[in-house]
């Protein structure tokens, strides 16, 4: 009997510790330090020498894409393929130690850093007019693998911080697409097509942030922004934390 609670006791902790939930709350009690050099951190994760240090997104930048253009005008790539969305926000490179960063939030669990990735975004929505913010959905069945919705955690502070309701039941991810990389713009959008089902009650008239962690071709927020507008969303806007640049621009 002792041996069955015991055993009992165990598997419970275990449970708990591989819960986000419990995972939050421990990191709130733990004392703060920079996450990236191991000092005494300020606020959230990052002491200020790291914070400046990161690889903050230069500007001008076009305000399409959110990538660097010459006196912060309309980019080439914009005009002759102009994307679904309004515009993009971004306060990142997808450079080093962003991307280590958005990886251990990503694919080990490391939620304490949703707060502090979506702090350094908060700093470049200053005016932004939307409504609601849709934190980009999983596939059900990658949400089971996972756990968790990075996207939706990077959300929840910034709906908290800028009194913005989330609308992350509106839309459904129904295809699990295979990856993007390697494949070519046409190949992508074909790949993508039909992966989002909305519901129009939820979005119809709403000005709506889409939210993800990182922005590489734009492929797969260009085919959720359609299918928004498709389900009656007046306007689209992509708020990202790190923009990644294409290859071959540095
Ligand atoms: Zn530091
Ligand atoms: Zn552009």
């Amino acid at each position: 009997m002792a041996a069955a609670s015991a055993g009992c006791k165990q598997s419970d902790h275990q449970k708990l510790n591989g819960s986000p939930l419990f995972k939050r709350q421990l990191l709130r009690r733990l004392p703060h330090r920079c996450r990236l050099c191991g000092g005494a951190a300020r606020g959230i994760g990052l002491c200020p020498h790291c914070r400046a240090d990161l690889p903050w997104l230069p500007a001008p930048r076009c305000p399409i894409c959110a990538l660097p253009s010459e006196d912060g005008q309309i980019c080439g790539a914009c005009l002759s393929h102009p994307p679904a969305w309004q515009c993009t926000r971004s306060a990142l490179l997808y450079d080093f130690p962003v991307d280590g960063l958005i990886g251990a939030l990503k694919y080990r669990g490391d939620l304490s850093l949703a707060p502090l990735l979506a702090d350094c975004l908060a700093g470049v929505l200053d005016g932004a007019a939307v409504d609601a913010i849709l934190p980009l959905p999983l596939h059900p069945a990658r949400l089971a693998a996972r756990g968790y919705n990075q996207a939706m955690e990077l959300a929840r502070p910034l709906a908290r911080r800028f009194h913005l309701p989330l609308v992350h039941a509106a839309v459904q991810r129904v295809r699990d697409t295979p990856p993007q990389a390697g494949l070519d713009r046409a190949a992508r959008l074909k790949n993508l097509r039909g992966a989002f089902l909305a519901r129009p009650e939820l979005v119809s008239g709403l000005r709506i942030a889409v939210l993800d962690d990182v922005m590489t071709s734009g492929a797969t927020l260009g085919e959720l922004t359609r299918t928004l507008k498709q389900a009656g969303a007046v306007a689209v806007e992509c708020w990202v934390v790190a923009r990644a640049l294409p290859p071959g621009q540095t």
